[in-house]
């Protein structure tokens, strides 16, 4: 029967694929209530896909009915606030807040994403230095339950049930298994669940006033220590919103869509601040800090338009995108981390990754990410399956290194399919059990997003 189902609604951007009997794509909350109540009747699992631009396997069904949520699109902006359907784009509540001039905070990356995957996954993105994850930004939400009740949540109702307490890693970013708390909100329940706990259906979410004025730029550095010193030493500049890395390979990489990446570039930082005015006293503190640094500030790119800002916005963007090209060109699943440690453990980490990537990857790998949170991507690029192998390994060995530095497996992909064995480094026998004592309590026959959190 999936040999109807159209693949993309099986598979995900890491290339992981899904199998399912039955696809449905329903129109409102009755439809979806009737369709779940169906699945429970029958015990059939129950996937449900956002718009796929996952990276973890969490929306590839593993069997049973996968369930679209694309329908659910509608958008409506107010002041200081929009609700938008759980199938909304990122992109499209970008875009309507701006018309108002607002904007949403949360930036990842991607923002063909939905915003009930956003949620789902608890995503976070450049922006995040300053303003923090989804969670931050979610009012309320309209969630649908496997019997197929409906619960409207605003922020400030505690969970109805006990709640055991979960430690939290020390690092900024944190999204991989449950948050728990006692007297929690309900609504913290399910943002960051990856579609194990209910289906998001409608999110009110915070809208900011839009700043007007940003300095935008594109650091080059001729090599990694100098751009890991201007991290250090740049990270606490007032209203500082942006700090991304971008190491070597990853410059080689975008060299191929970008010939005007300087040669003598070996490293890059992308910072954005937002000011009180165009002609803010911060321009020339920048022009100080970058004369007293080892960048190479005259080959560095600055935006003075909108435009600017987007073309460095597509820059960045492009580097998940070639990576994940690439990875599915040389026949594989994408490779890349999402661990993030405390800030005063980065360069630890960051010395970690290099001495185990030389000497197995070298010139096969790329990093690049939140290095402001101490949360960067590293990418495997394998050309064989015994490099794929040994790239998984080592993707345990950082897993499990991120979480004696008192980081996380897990930022902001959330651990999906391909990555719920983490939770094990994450969290002892009695934390996993008190996870799974909520997932039965809203899911008792365990049929909602089989597979992901909690492996099979
Ligand atoms: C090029 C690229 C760059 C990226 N950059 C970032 C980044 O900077 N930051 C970041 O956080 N992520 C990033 N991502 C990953 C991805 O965009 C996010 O994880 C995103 O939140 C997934 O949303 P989606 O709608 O595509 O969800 P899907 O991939 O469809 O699903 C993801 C998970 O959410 C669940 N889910 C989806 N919708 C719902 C719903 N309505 N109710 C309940 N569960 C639901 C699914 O079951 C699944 O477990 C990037 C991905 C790509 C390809």
């Amino acid at each position: 029967m999936s040999l109807t189902i159209p693949p993309h609604y099986l598979e995900d951007a890491s290339g992981y694929q899904g199998h399912a009997d039955e696809l449905f794509t329903p129109a409102n909350e009755e439809e979806l209530a009737a369709i779940l109540r169906r699945a429970t009747a029958a015990r059939v699992p129950v996937t449900i896909a956002g718009a796929g631009t996952g990276v973890a396997g969490g929306r590839c069904a593993n069997g049973g009915y996968v369930i679209s949520i694309e329908r659910f699109s509608t958008i409506s902006v107010h002041p200081g606030y929009a609700v938008a359907g759980a199938g909304a784009l990122l992109k499209d509540v970008q875009s309507g807040a701006a018309a108002s001039g607002q904007f949403y905070a949360p930036d990842p990356t991607e923002n063909a994403s939905s915003i009930g995957g956003n949620i789902a996954c608890n995503a976070s993105g450049s922006r995040s230095f300053l303003y923090g994850d989804t969670r931050r930004h979610v009012r309320a939400l309209r969630v649908l339950l496997m019997e197929g009740t409906a619960l409207s949540l605003r922020r400030g109702e505690p969970v109805p049930f006990p709640v055991a307490e979960i430690p939290m890693p020390l690092s900024s970013k944190h999204s991989a298994g449950y948050w728990l708390k006692p007297g929690m909100d309900y609504v913290d329940l399910f943002i960051g669940s990856e579609g194990t706990l209910g289906i998001i259906t409608e999110a009110e979410v915070t809208l900011l006033p839009a700043v007007q004025h940003l300095l935008t730029g594109v650091i080059f550095f001729a090599d990694d220590d100098s751009a890991l010193a201007g991290v250090a030493a740049w990270r606490d500049t007032p209203c500082l919103r942006m700090l991304e890395y971008v190491d070597a390979g990853s410059l080689a990489l975008l060299r191929s869509r970008y010939d005007d990446v300087p040669k003598q570039a070996r490293a890059a930082l992308l910072i954005e601040q937002e000011l009180e005015a165009d002609d803010s006293p911060e321009i020339d503190a920048w022009d100080e800090r970058l004369t007293n640094s080892p960048a190479l500030y005259e080959a560095s790119w600055f935006a003075a338009t909108a435009a600017d800002r987007e073309r460095f916005r597509k820059f960045r963007h492009a580097l998940p995108e070639l990576v994940n090209d690439t990875v599915r060109r040389n026949g594989f699943l994408k490779l890349g981390s999402d661990f993030a440690v405390p800030f005063h453990r980065n360069a630890e980490m960051m010395a970690f990754y290099r001495e185990k990537l030389e000497a197995d990857f070298a010139g096969r790998y790329v990093i690049f990410g939140h290095i402001g949170d101490a949360h960067v991507h590293v990418n495997i690029l394998p050309t064989n399956q015994a490099e794929f192998d040994r790239g998984k390994e080592m993707m345990n060995e950082f897993a499990r290194h991120a979480v004696a530095l008192d980081g996380t497996v897990g930022a902001e992909h959330g651990l999906g399919k391909r990555k719920a064995h983490f939770l094990s480094y994450q969290y002892n026998h009695d934390q996993l059990e008190a996870m799974k004592t909520i997932k039965r309590r809203l899911d008792p026959h365990w049929l909602l997003g089989r597979g992901t959190l909690f492996p099979v």
